[in-house]
């Protein structure tokens, strides 16, 4: 019956318009819609999928501004039981090394955790790293890039797929796993689901419940530091060949020309 923690974190939209802050290039929160990221999704509903076959409480815990109740309540009124908040404005502009700590930190307040489960990546930093960090500070196992999970007793196997092949991985609980997009189909909230989840609990913790120091987190304090950012250019329109006999000659030396083959 493990008990499952579910790392959430709320995105800009893909579909609007995305854009840093100017003067020290965090991402503008406010400028685009905010959504539970899919990669989330599928990680909740994975953790649902565990507990309705062998029980246990799934949590859902976010670092994030205010905002993130909005993600928070989508991931309670899919069915995980809780949740937890952790916002501190001095976790503002945080790298993923001091994100993770943090998340580590407040992982450590939540009783009995036998499984941790997050996305593979983000959809906004795509550092991919959050889960291997904390993994080293919580000197836990963990298996990344999942496509098939299964809980039997004390340990935990399944399927990990990178560009290289499929991997089948097993390892004793307690561990953290990241999940990608392959992993389920994440239920919609149901209409019973919505009603429930504006009655459960959402603990809100600072950086002082969880015994981080502030000096320790955000962006002045950041191993990392964007120090500049280009907007990517707009499409040009591609090349056309037209075949008059010669097109196959014609697209070689065109990708010759591009450093292609
Ligand atoms: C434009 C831009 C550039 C950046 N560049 C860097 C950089 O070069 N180096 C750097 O260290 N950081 C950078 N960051 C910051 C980085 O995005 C944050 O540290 C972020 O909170 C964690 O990294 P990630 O989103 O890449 O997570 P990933 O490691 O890609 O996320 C994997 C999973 O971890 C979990 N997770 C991640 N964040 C949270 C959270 N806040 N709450 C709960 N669960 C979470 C989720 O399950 C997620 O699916 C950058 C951010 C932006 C917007």
């Amino acid at each position: 019956m493990p008990n499952i923690v579910v790392l959430i974190k709320q995105v800009p939209d893909t579909w609007s318009e995305r854009k840093l802050t100017d003067g020290d290039f965090t991402l503008d929160r406010e400028a685009a819609d905010a959504v539970l990221d899919e990669i989330n999704e599928r990680a909740v509903e994975e953790a649902l999928q565990i507990k309705e076959a062998q029980g246990g409480e799934v949590t859902v815990l976010t670092a994030g501004p205010d905002r993130a109740t909005d993600a928070i309540r989508k991931a309670l009124s899919m069915g995980a039981d809780k949740a937890v908040h952790l916002n501190d404005p001095a976790l503002h502009g945080s790298d993923a090394i001091q994100t993770s700590y943090a998340l580590a930190a407040a992982i450590g307040q939540i009783e009995g955790v036998e499984l941790i489960i997050a996305g593979n990546e983000a959809t906004d930093g795509r550092s991919g790293a959050v889960p291997a960090i904390i993994a080293e500070y919580l000197g836990i196992p963990m298996l990344t890039h999942m496509r098939e999970l299964k809980v039997e007793g004390e340990s935990i196997s399944g399927v990990r797929e990178t560009d290289e092949g499929t991997f089948d991985l097993v390892a004793p609980l307690p561990a953290i796993v990241s999940v990608t997009e392959k992993i389920n189909e994440p239920r919609f909230p149901s209409f019973k689901g919505i009603m429930a989840a504006k009655k459960k609990e959402v603990q809100t913790l600072t950086l002082a419940d969880i015994g981080v120091e502030a000096e320790t987190v955000g962006v002045a304090n950041a191993m990392t530091t964007v120090t500049a950012s280009v907007a990517k250019p707009p499409r040009t329109a591609g090349e056309k060949i037209a075949d008059e006999g010669n097109g196959g000659d014609d697209i070689a030396k065109y990708l010759v020309s591009q450093k292609i083959i």
